[in-house]
């Protein structure tokens, strides 16, 4: 009999797949890793296991104790999973801007949430990080994992990520394009790569238009897509890494997310559509040995509501002419 002893065990070892009609008129091969297709549904189940097993053995996590993090996004469902399996509570504490549909998803996995204003200074007590600080100071046996500080999360990612795409591609990659969040994943999958290659392999940022990665000095600003970028440069970013990066708008970032779906039937998020438009960009300057491996990190159907909605893309001002779809009524 195959199966896995708990959901745990089916976290990482996602599958490449190689990107035709995007890529047409490319001599490059671009694959895509599918980190949907991680039981929760994105890349953060490798560091929410990660980061759990990391507190256990150190102590910090101990029978009976509840996992306490300011989140709202993959990070915070990947570690309501793993609260499920290991018999922790867990409360995950959110702005009152994040969608009750984000919300139910963590209470679907029994995680307790606790929403606060979105309109107060972050470094205020009632700010979300403030109330996340003083339920983790309250609670006897609280764990707050902090994913922008704790490097189990980069080291996830050298001890999986990197491996399984040098692995999978038998050590021919030659570029790999990520979008960094808390920047976890391009550096623990970046540091594995350049040390497997002895430096061929090329590092990309993807990094959304108004983010800090790329460009220090640029003006800040907000964007949509979700995920990834920062207005500051947390400590689970080494900025050594990346060799290059390509800023990416939301505008190409939507659309490029849009075409995944209907020209590729990959349905999978913003961040997923940044980073492709980044390794296409990057994959046209390269000539038929190049192997460039792009990192999906995340599933679409959180974003029906948005990307995929022509409504709230045109209400936002953006173009939605690469899609097919939509309802018909049907005739009487
Ligand atoms: N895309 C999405 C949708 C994410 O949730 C994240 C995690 N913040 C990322 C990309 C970036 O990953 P990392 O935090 O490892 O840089």
């Amino acid at each position: 009999m195959k199966y896995a002893d708990t959901v745990l065990d089916l976290v990482g070892s996602t599958p490449l797949v190689k990107l035709n009609s995007v890529a047409s008129g490319v001599r490059a091969t671009v694959l895509a890793k599918l980190e949907y297709m991680n039981p929760s549904g994105s890349i953060k189940d490798r560091i929410a296991v990660s980061l759990v097993a990391d507190a256990e053995r150190s102590g910090k996590l101990a029978p009976g104790g509840t996992i306490v993090e300011p989140t709202s996004g993959n990070t915070g469902v990947g570690l309501a999973m793993v609260a499920a399996i290991r018999g922790y509570d867990a409360v995950f504490v959110t702005p009152d801007k994040v969608g009750k549909g984000k919300r139910d998803v963590l209470s679907a996995y029994g995680a307790e949430v606790v929403v606060t204003k979105t309109n107060v200074a972050p470094d205020s007590p009632e700010s979300y990080y403030g109330v996340s600080d003083r339920i983790a100071s309250e609670r006897a046996g609280a764990f707050k994992p902090d994913q922008f500080s704790n490097q189990a999360g980069p080291e996830a990612h050298y001890r999986t990520t990197g491996p399984e795409i040098w692995n999978d591609t038998d050590g021919r990659v030659t570029h790999v394009v990520m979008g960094p969040g808390t920047g976890g994943t391009i550096t623990g999958t970046g540091r594995y790569l350049h040390e497997a290659s002895e430096g061929r392999v090329k590092v990309v940022a993807a990094d959304p238009a108004g983010s800090i990665y790329a460009d220090h000095s640029a003006d800040l600003h907000s964007y949509y897509v979700e995920g990834v970028g920062e207005d500051m440069i947390p400590d689970t970013y080494d900025p050594s890494v990346p060799d290059g990066f390509v800023t990416v708008d939301d505008a190409a970032a939507f659309e490029m997310t849009r075409r995944l779906a209907v020209e590729e039937g990959l349905l999978v998020g913003g961040s997923s559509g940044m980073a492709v438009v980044a390794a296409l960009e990057t994959a046209r300057e390269l000539d038929e040995d190049a192997v460039v491996v792009v990192v999906l990190p995340d599933s679409g159907r959180g974003y029906i509501d948005k990307i995929f909605n022509d409504e709230w893309m045109a209400e936002h001002g953006f173009t939605t002419a690469a899609r097919r779809g939509g309802d018909v009524l049907a005739a009487p």
